[in-house]
């Protein structure tokens, strides 16, 4: 077993030097101390060069007056994440003087404490891990903090914000951050993404964001609102994207310079305050040509009483839907979103929509469905059925774009 082993290995005639990293197939990959991975297939073990130490420079960290006070609480993911060389598995590394060292701009930004909540990819993330980040950023603020960077896996990073953005009135600045290539990749965006975070956390904003890459460049970062935010591609730097509604502001890199975008909450605006209920019986249903209603009643009989629908087009399912709806309205609230994701529901255009209407279902607006989801489980949390039925239509902290646009509403 050579991973995590450094080694001295030839290959085409010459001699390679470096850290034998984690390979899914029977190549060796070998990291330079250039930082370049590199893999051989045909390759002559020269040395294992045992007990190699990797030794992480940890500076002391110097508190410097006047900079503003920043937390930052990881929760695992890519951010987090190097491999370990001794062992090969992906560890986090992570006190503030760690995170310093790897990135040390961040002291020039802001004096910067950090805790170890989770080290979890975010898939497992869970409705009552959220509830616990919330109580830790409260907590957090309510000491006196100037702001929080929450180091976040990408893939569900959203549905954190959101719960967060639902769960905290916040008056400063809540930022996520992630990365979508680990640090120890030549192309990783951690550190530009954490150093963006770092002044969108110093910055005149009192809300949930999520800082990240707005190109492939390493050029800007974009500062989403937690609940218009999602991941839309895969692999790429600039996956994360701001759906119906603009990014709130940019940040140039290097300079810092933070131009605004949008409307915003500004640090001050709102008070801090924490609720931090959620009803996790709340699902959220993608509908498809030929799909069946019977998934409806199966998680009613489960006891779920908060529905998200992922409709089609303007908000739409089959007309075979219709009665089922109505039976499950009855007692439950049904909010429509839409697949389309751009644009806004709109359920009086066609026959579809205006008999779900009837039913009792809720148009969702422009919101994603799975801040729809997010939203619902946090009104059925604190709310009785039929106030969450009214709530969940009004736009609470800026997950809905009011407009008096497209099917003429004012929200
Ligand atoms: N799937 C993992 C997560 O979301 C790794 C991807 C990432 O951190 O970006 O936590």
């Amino acid at each position: 077993m050579l991973e995590g082993k450094r080694v001295r290995i030839k290959a085409k005639d010459r001699i390679f030097e470096g850290l034998v990293m984690p390979s899914a197939t029977d190549t060796l990959v070998i990291k330079l101390d250039s930082g370049y991975n590199v893999g051989f297939k045909d390759y002559e073990l020269l040395e294992v060069i045992e007990d190699e130490k990797v030794v992480v420079e940890s500076p002391e960290l110097e508190r410097k007056a006047g900079l503003p006070e920043i937390k930052i609480i990881s929760t695992g993911g890519t951010i987090a994440s190097k491999v370990d060389y001794k062992t090969g598995a992906v560890t986090s590394q992570f006190s503030a003087e760690e995170i310093v060292s790897e990135v040390p701009e961040l002291a020039e930004l802001c004096n910067i404490d950090a805790e170890l909540l989770y080290n979890i990819l975010s898939e497992n993330m869970k409705p009552a891990y959220w509830i616990e980040l919330a109580r830790g950023v409260y907590k957090t603020l309510k000491k006196g903090y100037d702001g929080v960077i929450v180091t976040h896996g990408t893939d569900t990073m959203s549905y954190t914000a959101s719960a967060l953005a639902f769960m905290l009135s916040t008056p400063k600045p809540v930022v996520f951050v992630g990365a979508q290539r680990s640090s120890d990749r030549p192309s990783s965006d951690a550190a530009m993404n954490l150093i963006c975070a770092a002044q969108a956390a110093t910055a005149d904003l009192g809300e949930v964001a999520v800082v990240m890459h707005a190109t492939t460049n390493d050029d800007f970062c974009y500062i989403h609102r937690g609940v218009k935010v999602r991941k839309l591609h895969t692999s790429r730097r600039d996956a994360f994207q701001s759906v119906n509604y603009p990014p709130l502001g940019k940040v140039e890199y290097p300079s810092g310079k933070i131009t605004w975008m949008a409307e915003r909450f500004k640090r001050g605006e709102r008070g801090l305050e924490l609720r931090d209920k959620l009803e996790e019986k709340v699902v959220l249903i993608k509908f498809f040509p030929g799909l069946r209603p019977d998934v409806l009643e199966y998680y009613h009989q489960e006891g779920y009483r908060g529905f998200v629908i992922e409709g089609t087009g303007l908000g739409h399912v089959s007309t075979d839907w219709v009665d089922t709806v109505k039976r499950v309205c009855e007692d439950s609230v049904v909010v429509m979103t839409s697949q389309c994701l751009w644009g806004r529901v709109c359920d009086r255009v066609y026959d579809t929509g205006r008999y779900l209407l009837k039913a009792g279902v809720v148009e969702g607006e422009d919101m994603l469905p799975e801040v729809a989801l997010v939203k619902l489980m946090w009104l059925l949390g604190n709310y009785d059925v039929d106030e969450a039925r009214r709530k969940v239509g009004e736009n609470l902290v800026g997950e809905m774009t009011p407009t008096t646009g497209y099917c003429g509403k004012v929200l």
